[in-house]
């Protein structure tokens, strides 16, 4: 480890906002390998964690950043010196230092070899909002949905989840819709695969038990009354893979999607997703996009950025996702 002191972003106290800080090797915490960052990525949590915001950060203080990606400076858990790995979730920026800092020390356990064809740089286009996307994807699979059943809805299309989820089943051959309140995004949306628009409104009405059976399953990321309006439009036999609250933490439901058509609600957490899970998912990720493919649902910025695309996620404002170059400073 060349470089004596290195950057960071830690959230220092409860409800205050990050700060940039410098620290020295012998800040870093325990864990298995030592990794040089070079990219970091910027999910809805992030936004929160770097304005001081409850629900994410819980011991001080802690590096934010709930995703890296970089190259093994210490060899450990079944990881060499020069290797490039991917960590994502994990509790990162929540009980454990995360990729906002150009070194980390972290626990092999959940850390997969970055993919093949992405690199590190399209593993953190991806990072958490893109592998939860595929998480939701497996999920639905694992319920038996096929491109076959019918139109598969994805709400907060827009977002950092929902711009995968568009996009991975669009490649997947499924007849994709999208549900956004950004007018200006359709084309967006049409050109990562999907055939059709739902205006938000159309899923933020009072929901009623049981609605006209619209769609075979859905990705959501907006929770609340999109998630009851979605439940109950799901024809009979299908999913729901539930992941956000990006428009509440409630549910305004009932039971009658469950037990009148048979409806299941599948949760998703990435967080702590099994080593296993995140193997699979990461390569079927790899498979279906390469690095090209990523730029037009991302954008690249700088880790002085962090503190104003913090305050974009949280507004709604951020398209898609954004890849953090934390080797550059
Ligand atoms: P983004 O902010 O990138 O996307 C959220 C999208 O939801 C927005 O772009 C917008 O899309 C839509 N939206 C925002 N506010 C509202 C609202 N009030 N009502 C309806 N729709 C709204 O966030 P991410 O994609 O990173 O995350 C989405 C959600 O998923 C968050 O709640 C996040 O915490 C959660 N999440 C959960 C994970 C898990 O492991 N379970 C992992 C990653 C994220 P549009 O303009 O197109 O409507």
């Amino acid at each position: 480890m060349p470089e004596t002191t290195f950057q960071a972003y830690q959230a220092t106290a409860p409800k205050r906002p990050a700060e940039l800080v410098t620290l020295a090797r012998d800040d870093l915490g325990e864990g298995d390998l030592l990794v040089r960052v070079t990219h970091s990525s910027l999910n809805y949590k992030d936004g929160l964690a770097l304005l001081g915001k409850p629900g994410v950060v819980r011991s001080f203080p802690l590096t934010c950043g709930i995703d890296l990606a970089g190259e093994v400076v210490e060899a450990g858990g079944g990881f060499a010196e020069g290797e490039q790995v991917v960590l994502t979730g994990a509790e990162l920026s929540e009980t454990k230092p995360g990729g906002y800092s150009q070194y980390q020390r972290i626990a092999a356990e959940s850390v997969v070899a970055a993919p093949e064809r992405l690199g590190t740089w399209g593993a953190m286009a991806v990072g958490t909002g893109g592998l939860t996307a595929m998480l939701c994807v497996l999920r639905l699979e694992a319920a038996g949905v096929t491109p076959d059943d019918g139109p598969v809805l994805v709400t907060g299309a827009t977002g950092g989840v929902g711009s995968f989820a568009v996009s991975i089943l669009s490649r997947l051959g499924y007849e994709v819709h999208a549900s956004t309140g950004s007018e200006s995004e359709h084309a967006y949306l049409t050109g990562l695969g999907a055939s059709e628009i739902i205006a938000r409104d159309e899923l933020s009405g009072d929901p009623r038990p049981l609605a006209k059976e619209r769609w075979a399953a859905a990705v959501d990321s907006v929770g609340s009354t999109t998630l009851a309006n979605v439940l109950s439009q799901i024809r009979y036999g299908g999913a729901v893979a539930a992941c956000g609250l990006a428009g509440g933490h409630d549910l305004p439901a009932t039971v009658m999607p469950f037990i009148l058509r048979n409806v299941a609600l599948l949760g998703v957490d990435s967080v702590h997703a099994a080593p296993d899970v995140r193997a699979t998912a990461w390569s079927r990720l790899d498979e279906l996009f390469s690095e090209s493919d990523l730029r037009s649902m991302t954008v690249d910025a700088s880790f002085g950025d962090l503190p104003e695309l913090a305050a974009q996620i949280l507004d709604g404002a951020i398209r898609g996702r954004v890849v953090i170059d934390v080797a550059g400073g």
